[in-house]
C-alpha cells in the first residue's frame, strides 16, 4: 500500500531505489492530466516519486489557498494505480524552515506578462518551490503539463540558466471528450459554469481555425473572440497569441505560436492554451 512519505524518509527510499528518477510535482486532487503524466513517467523511468504539496508562495492573498481541494486518500490510490513508487507529501516547514530565505524569479517576458500580470509573485512562487524541490527529489527527468504553458516555459528557463542536472519534459493537455482542459479546480464549476467554461476552448480553436486559414488577420480574429468572450457570463482577463519560444504577443500569424486564455467563471480562475503551428504536439483542430 502506497503511503505519503515526509523527509528524510524520502533520501532514505531513494537510496532503496536503483535507476533514473522521473518526478512529478502536483499540488493533488489528481485527476486524468496529472496521472498522464505519472503514467509518461513511469514508462520513462525506473523510479517515480510525485510529490503532493499545496504551495501557499505560489497564491494570492485573495485566490483560493484555503478552499483548495486536498484529497490525499484518492490521491494516493491514484497514484498507486499508475504505480508510482514513493508519494513525497511535504509539510510547509519541510519545503520552508526556519531560515529559509531564498527566491527564484524568472525575469523578464516568460513571467512579466499572461498570468503573471494577473497573478504577482505567482511565478516566483512557482520557481521556488519547484527548485526547493528539484533539490530535495534529485530526479533525472521532471514532468509538466503544457496545460500551465507559462509555468512550463519558467521552470523551463530556470533549469538552463541554473544547470540543473535534469531534463524538464512537457507533456500535452489532457481534455474531456467535449474540450474542457482538466483542472483540479473544474470541481468548483456548476453546471452553467462548466458550459460557459467550454466556450475558453471553443475560442481557441476557433484560433486554431483562422490560424490555418490565415484568415482573418490575427488582429481582427482577436479582437472578434474577445468581444465574444465578453459577451458571456465570465472575466476576461487575458486572451493572446504569443509566440511559443519567448511568450511576446504576436503581431500577425506565424509558425510557432500558442493562443492562451484566462478567466474567472463564477468564482474560478480558469486557463487554457492551444499550441498554433501545424507541428505542434498536440490539439488540432
Ligand atoms: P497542479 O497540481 O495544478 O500544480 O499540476 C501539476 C502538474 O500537472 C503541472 O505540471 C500541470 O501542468 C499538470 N496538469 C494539470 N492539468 C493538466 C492537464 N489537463 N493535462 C496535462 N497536464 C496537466
Amino acid at each position: 500500500m502506497l503511503r505519503a512519505i515526509h523527509p528524510p524518509e524520502l533520501r532514505q527510499q531513494l537510496a532503496l531505489l536503483h535507476g533514473p528518477v522521473g518526478f512529478v510535482p502536483t499540488m493533488g486532487a489528481l485527476h486524468a492530466g496529472h496521472r498522464a503524466l505519472l503514467a509518461r513517467a513511469r514508462r520513462e523511468c525506473a523510479v517515480v516519486v510525485a510529490s503532493i504539496f499545496v504551495n501557499p508562495t505560489q497564491f494570492g492573498p485573495h485566490e483560493d489557498l484555503e478552499r483548495y481541494p486536498r484529497p490525499l486518500e484518492a490521491d494516493l490510490a491514484a497514484c498507486a494505480a499508475e504505480g508510482v513508487d514513493l508519494v513525497y507529501t511535504p509539510t510547509l516547514e519541510d519545503v520552508y524552515p526556519p531560515g529559509f530565505a531564498t527566491r527564484v524569479r524568472v525575469e523578464g517576458p516568460l513571467s512579466a506578462g499572461l498570468c503573471g500580470a494577473w497573478r504577482p509573485g505567482h511565478f516566483e512562487g512557482v520557481a521556488t518551490v519547484v527548485a526547493r524541490l528539484f533539490g530535495q527529489v534529485r530526479p533525472d527527468r521532471a514532468y509538466f503539463g503544457q496545460k500551465d504553458f507559462q509555468q512550463l516555459a519558467v521552470v523551463t528557463r530556470m533549469v538552463e540558466d541554473l544547470q540543473l542536472p535534469l531534463t524538464v519534459v512537457p507533456c500535452p493537455t489532457v481534455r474531456e471528450p467535449d474540450g474542457l482542459a482538466l483542472s483540479s479546480r473544474n470541481r468548483y464549476l456548476s453546471d452553467t459554469e462548466r458550459a460557459t467554461a467550454l466556450e475558453l476552448h471553443r475560442t481557441l480553436t476557433d484560433l486554431q481555425r483562422a490560424w490555418q486559414a490565415g484568415m482573418p488577420s490575427l488582429g481582427t480574429a482577436l479582437e472578434r473572440e474577445r468581444e465574444r468572450l465578453k459577451r458571456l457570463e465570465l472575466t476576461l482577463q487575458y486572451l493572446e497569441v504569443v509566440q511559443a519560444a519567448t511568450l511576446q504577443p504576436a503581431d500577425a500569424w506565424g509558425p510557432d505560436q500558442v493562443a492562451l486564455v484566462a478567466a474567472v467563471v463564477g468564482a474560478t480562475r480558469l486557463i487554457d492554451n492551444v499550441r498554433l503551428s501545424a507541428d505542434g504536439p498536440e490539439e488540432r483542430p
